[in-house]
């Protein structure tokens, strides 16, 4: 499988100010200082060996969506999540469907919280009148979520124009569906009207777990056995880590989220190979979430009891080999 991350803030798109550009490229300069390059492409490849990625790129600033590749162009897509990173899933996507790639896209929505719904009015492959696009969900009220932020009062275009062939699916916790090339199975989750995470696995056995916006409280892990099960041997976990493990217990507790800190303990728990940090948060710059994806990776040496986790920190544009 190929994971792709389309989107990976939490709560709100963020974007990066002329300030900050302007920082990362004074660092640059500094980093550099007393080399010279013959061409664009000689100071590229300096920039990429040499600087960290807080100065080198970013994170992103779109919200949660996330795509799972299982299949070939035959294939239906599989996407997690409506956020603001769809829309440009949604292009990506018409470009691969004009070379072949099957107009069916299989969606698999977490909760309708806005930052987790607010790309389907931009996502262009709902104006396809050749593409099928069905909406699975653990929530009944899927629809009504989708079709209210069309409304007049909030969009001009109403959900009733779009043209793709669009149907609503629930589904159940315990149950497991093959859908496409992989066998899908949801868990519920603590979060404000609910949230659910999916583990998609393909025929060779390989698992990604998609569990996004789910408090997992430091204090209260003994009562987490489901997710460990869930999480089991699995070889990514893409887990909310949305706060550091200091503001998940001060500020943020009660706040539906959970931190780095959390999400390492329930994968070591679990034996699971890899795990993305995710959803995060809408104030922490570039340097603050490089500083908690190596505070969580020195965290996971000193807890490990087992195997190696190997800690990623999502952005946008990651790709993933599963
Ligand atoms: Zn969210
Ligand atoms: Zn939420």
């Amino acid at each position: 499988m190929k994971v792709r991350f389309w989107g990976t803030r939490g709560s709100l798109a963020v974007a990066q100010k002329a300030a900050s550009i302007g920082d990362k490229i004074a660092a640059a300069l500094v980093a550099a200082r007393g080399r010279t390059f013959a061409d664009v492409a000689e100071a590229r490849a300096f920039a990429e060996s040499e600087l960290d990625f807080a100065t080198f790129g970013t994170y992103g600033g779109a919200t949660s969506c996330v795509e799972v590749e299982a299949g070939g162009e035959g294939d239906a897509f599989i996407v997690c999540d409506l956020g603001s990173g769809l829309r440009e899933f949604g292009l990506d996507a018409m470009g691969r469907c004009a070379r072949g790639h099957a107009r069916v896209y299989h969606v698999f929505l977490s909760h309708l919280h806005w930052d987790h719904i607010c790309g389907f009015p931009f996502f262009v492959p709902v104006f396809d009148p050749a593409a099928e696009v069905v909406i699975h969900s653990g929530h009944p009220d899927a629809e009504t979520a989708l079709r209210r932020q069309q409304e007049e009062i909030s969009f001009p275009v109403a959900f009733d124009w779009l043209r793709a062939n669009i149907s609503f699916r629930t589904l159940e916790v315990g149950t497991r569906y093959p859908i496409g090339a992989v066998t899908v199975e949801m868990i519920e989750q603590h979060h404000s009207h609910l949230s659910y995470g999916y583990k998609f696995t393909d025929a060779a056995g390989k698992s990604v777990v998609y569990s996004t916006d789910s408090e997992h409280k430091i204090d209260k892990m003994d009562a987490e056995t489901a997710f460990v099960g869930f999480f089991g041997g699995c070889d990514l976990v893409i887990c909310d880590t949305m706060y550091s493990l200091a503001d998940s217990i001060s500020m943020k507790e009660d706040w539906g989220h959970s931190s780095n800190v959390v999400a390492i303990d329930l994968c070591h728990e679990a034996e699971a190979k890899r795990l993305a940090l995710f959803h995060h948060e809408p104030t922490y710059s570039d340097a603050d979430l490089q500083r908690m994806h190596q505070e969580s990776i020195r965290y996971e040496e000193l807890t490990r009891e087992t195997a190696p986790l190997e800690v990623l920190c999502a952005y946008d544009g990651l790709v993933v080999d599963v």
